[in-house]
């Protein structure tokens, strides 16, 4: 696939991935990710690797899943949710169906 040759990361096409955690930790309930392959970093997560925050999530024993994704995005598009909202207010779970009417 050509764009990840000689891209920067921002240019990878992948999806954005939210994910939400069942008890909040240290103030956080949400993380937001972006990976061309969500199967395969889910795993990695559950396995603690990838990200230090679901790594601490998962070792307390705290439940998470990811609850939304947007599909052909880059990191760019990351970027701007995570400046645009607050994580809670894109997340089904914690704001009902008419998360989905926003950040798209
Ligand atoms: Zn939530």
């Amino acid at each position: 696939m050509r764009f990840f040759n000689h891209r920067r990361h921002g240019h990878i096409i992948g999806s954005v991935y939210l994910v939400h955690f069942a008890r909040p930790y240290h103030g956080a309930q949400h993380y937001l990710g972006f990976s061309t392959n969500i199967p395969q970093r889910v795993k990695a997560h559950r396995a603690g690797r990838g990200a230090p925050l679901l790594a601490a999530v998962t070792k307390r024993g705290i439940g998470w899943r990811v609850v939304r994704t947007w599909k052909r995005k880059d990191g760019y598009f990351e970027q701007q949710l995570k400046h645009s909202y607050n994580l809670r207010d894109l997340c089904p779970m914690c704001s009902g169906p008419h998360a989905h009417k926003k950040g798209h």
